[in-house]
């Protein structure tokens, strides 16, 4: 009997080695391997991250604390607390303490001005800078993000290199004209959110920095994401390596099949042109956006998500309870409230 035990783990070691130097040697995928210890392929790898060693920048503003704030903070922000950083335009003393002292008071202008939202991104940037973290990741707050996937797509570059990950927003390049000289690049849309290691942000900083960004945004006469690109691609010589796991409501968000969800990075909305993702779950009236029913489809085992036939019901409780806390001791300082999110 105990022969036969022998025998058995001897067998199981064996097979659990051979897949390990096999999967080393990138040759093969052992499902049960990957699936059963729960590893990823890249663990094997040297330059491993963990959610740990990435910071997520969220750029959010008062205008939108009580439609998508509250929204994040049901869903994806619930898979990296530790790890979630939103940047918005005023002190909140409610929401700083439902997320740990996360929320950032950029101090730059509550105003869709492209000067003030490359004000915000400068702050994240140089939060960034302040922590250890290896990647800089970015999204708006109209964004979903597979928090479990990134890392899992993160993890097929190495931090130690420099890289500037992201999806385009155009077929073509930009070009920008500057004393007479024309600079063409690609730039990663910031509404799809983008991912920078660590080495390629420190490179950056002496144009970001201690708000350099606003400066340079402001001398292109362009956006925080078209000036990153410009900044990366024409002054770092550091290409956009395009993410087709990362989406933002300039494409068409019905397009994408609920089959490959669990592949994707990014999601993203635009409740005025009705732009949003298929996916089967709350009813559309409750959930406009689709991240409910998103977040749902991929993580079941949520509460707010079991029992199925109950979803609405349990849903609107969840919400009760966060309206009910962002309510507390609040005065309302957005006097205008935008119709849509
Ligand atoms: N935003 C901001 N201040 C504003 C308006 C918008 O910081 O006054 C942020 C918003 O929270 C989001 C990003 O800018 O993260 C893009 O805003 P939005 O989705 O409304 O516009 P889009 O550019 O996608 O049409
Ligand atoms: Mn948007």
């Amino acid at each position: 009997m105990a022969g036969r035990k022998l025998v058995k783990s001897v067998r199981t070691l064996i097979i659990i080695g051979y897949c390990s130097f096999m999967v080393q040697q990138r040759e093969v995928t052992c499902g049960f391997l990957k699936a059963g210890l729960n590893l990823p392929l890249s663990r094997f790898n040297k330059n491993y991250v963990t959610l740990d060693d990435i910071f997520i920048g969220v750029k959010t503003t008062r205008h939108y604390e009580q439609t998508r704030l509250p929204l994040i903070m049901q869903t994806w922000y619930q898979l990296a607390k530790k790890q979630i950083w939103f940047f918005t335009d005023k002190d909140d003393p409610l929401n700083q303490k439902l997320t740990n002292g996360h929320m950032v008071n950029t101090k730059c202008k509550a105003s869709y001005e492209y000067k003030n939202l490359c004000c915000k991104t400068g702050v994240e940037y140089d939060y960034f800078l302040k922590t250890n973290k290896k990647w800089f990741c970015h999204f708006d707050d109209d964004n979903y993000v597979n928090v479990p996937h990134l890392l899992t797509v993160l993890n097929r570059y190495n931090y130690d290199d420099y890289w500037y990950l992201g999806q385009t927003s155009m077929d073509t390049p930009t070009t920008i004209e500057k004393h007479n000289s024309l600079f063409t690049f690609r730039f990663g849309t910031g509404g799809a959110g983008i991912c920078i290691t660590r080495n390629l942000a420190v490179k950056m900083s002496p144009f970001v920095i201690g708000g350099r960004l606003m400066a340079v945004c402001e001398y292109l006469g362009s956006g925080d994401d078209v000036t990153l690109g410009f900044i990366i691609e024409i002054l770092l010589h550091t290409k956009l390596t395009v993410m087709p796991e990362f989406h933002s409501h300039l494409e068409n968000m019905g397009l994408l099949n609920p089959n490959t969800f669990k592949e994707q990075v990014s999601f993203s909305y635009e409740l005025e042109t009705k732009n949003v993702i298929n996916v089967p779950g709350f009813s559309k009236d409750y959930d406009r956006t689709r991240f409910l029913s998103l977040h749902c489809f991929l993580f079941p085992h949520f509460n707010l998500c079991r029992p199925q036939q109950n979803w609405n019901t349990r849903s609107e409780l969840v919400n009760k309870d966060i309206n009910r806390l962002i309510s507390v001791n609040r005065t309302r300082l957005c006097k205008k409230l935008p119709s849509v999110l």
